[in-house]
């Protein structure tokens, strides 16, 4: 089972050695600074210090930094974060391109558009749907691996004229993996070979039963290309999350992903960050992954400067002091004191994880994803 020492255990709530020792006391338990306590015990000293307690895996056990609950009547509805996954050359890139530009504010003239990793529309009918596109995905695995996720949504591209293939059969065991509901978009009905009805029944096999075959999964027929019925999955995608009521409290500091991050010769470290819970606002405090910074500007996939990103906005930070790993996750912190703890610690752990050696076959599900 696991343990952690006392010592570590201090580092991690960024908490002084002794307090942690009293704190023990308390609990009737004796320790000195490097012996060990096991998790249980250190899940009460971790809530005595007023923070929340995650069992990331079974060897690993991260304090929350921010301790806060969100309460029932705090949460307001916010918009489906939607990965699309599917084979190689099936038209992934494609749609997200042909999606971008339902979106109102975009239109025929179109705002210009850079690329952020992800990106939000908004449709004719107010509603919003939040897209992530980033090619090479590192995000995705490194969220699965600690157990967390960053996509409600999953819209499975399957080519009508290719049907289910390897990547396909993948990427459905991936968004089940992370309990991720499905919406199949069939893509290529323009092309002369199509045949959409093979594409249901080849799903069969892969336990995924659309409507029209009596199962729960929607389907829409679409063209990446001719860029049609984009509404159609549109709608299908807000009829998900209706079902799914996806909620988060934005009146609280800004918990999230990093999408994706890189070296701006003009700007210097840019992140691309999703909005989980809370508000993210200019001069946060935030620590991203092993980094952290005070947040100098805010701009969304259209360039355009923000001074606050709701829960479910994709956003560039600039202003951390580095380039935080895709998939890390970024919180807003009170001081700069205890942001440079957090990510002191955090640098350890990466080192460690480093010294261990860890290797991830990741190539098949970047092709999948981008
Ligand atoms: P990805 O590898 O899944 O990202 O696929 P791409 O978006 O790069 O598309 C692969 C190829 O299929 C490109 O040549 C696209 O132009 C083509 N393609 C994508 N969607 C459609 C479509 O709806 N109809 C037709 N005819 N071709 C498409
Ligand atoms: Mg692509």
């Amino acid at each position: 089972p696991e343990s952690i020492t006392v010592q570590e255990l201090a580092n991690r709530m960024a908490a002084r050695q002794g307090e942690v020792i009293k704190a023990l006391m308390k609990m009737g338990v004796m320790a000195t600074v490097t012996q060990t306590i096991d998790a249980d015990t250190a899940e009460l000293v971790v809530e005595e210090f007023g923070h929340r307690v995650r069992r990331v895996a079974e060897s690993d056990v991260e304090i929350g930094i921010e301790g806060v609950e969100d309460k029932e009547e705090d949460l307001r509805s916010r918009p489906p974060v939607v990965t699309v996954m599917g084979h190689v050359d099936h038209g992934k890139t494609s749609l997200l391109d042909a999606l971008r530009t339902t979106d109102v504010a975009t239109g025929e003239a179109g705002g210009i558009t850079q690329h952020i990793g992800a990106y939000q529309v908004t449709l004719a009918s107010g509603a919003k749907i939040t897209f992530i596109d980033t090619p090479g995905h590192e995000a995705f695995t490194a969220m699965r691996a600690r157990g967390a996720s960053m996509t409600d949504v999953v819209v499975l591209v399957v080519a009508a004229d290719d049907g289910v293939m390897p990547q396909t059969a993948e990427a459905i065991k991936h968004a089940k993996a992370a309990n991720a509901p499905i919406i199949v978009a069939i893509n290529k009905i323009d092309k002369p070979g199509a045949n959409p009805d093979r594409v249901r029944q080849d799903l069969l096999s892969h336990e995924i039963v659309v409507e029209s075959m009596g199962g729960d999964v929607q389907d829409v027929e679409v063209s990446a290309l001719k860029k049609t019925n984009l509404d159609k999955l549109e709608e299908a995608i807000l009829l998900q999350a209706e079902i799914l009521d996806l909620k988060a409290n934005p009146d609280r500091p800004a918990e999230g992903a990093v999408i994706e991050g890189r070296l701006d010769r003009g700007r210097g470290a840019v992140s691309t960050v999703l909005v989980q819970k809370g508000t993210l606002r200019k001069g946060d405090i935030v620590v991203a992954g092993a980094e952290w910074g005070r947040v100098r500007a805010l701009v969304d996939d259209r360039n355009r400067q923000l001074s606050e990103a709701l829960p479910s906005t994709p956003v560039e930070v600039l202003g951390i002091g580095g380039v935080p790993e895709a998939g890390s996750s970024f919180v807003v912190v009170e001081n700069e004191n205890r942001a440079r703890e957090i990510s002191e610690f955090r640098q350890r752990k990466i080192k460690e994880h480093t010294a261990a050696g860890q290797t991830a076959a990741r190539g098949t599900l970047d092709q999948m994803l981008a």
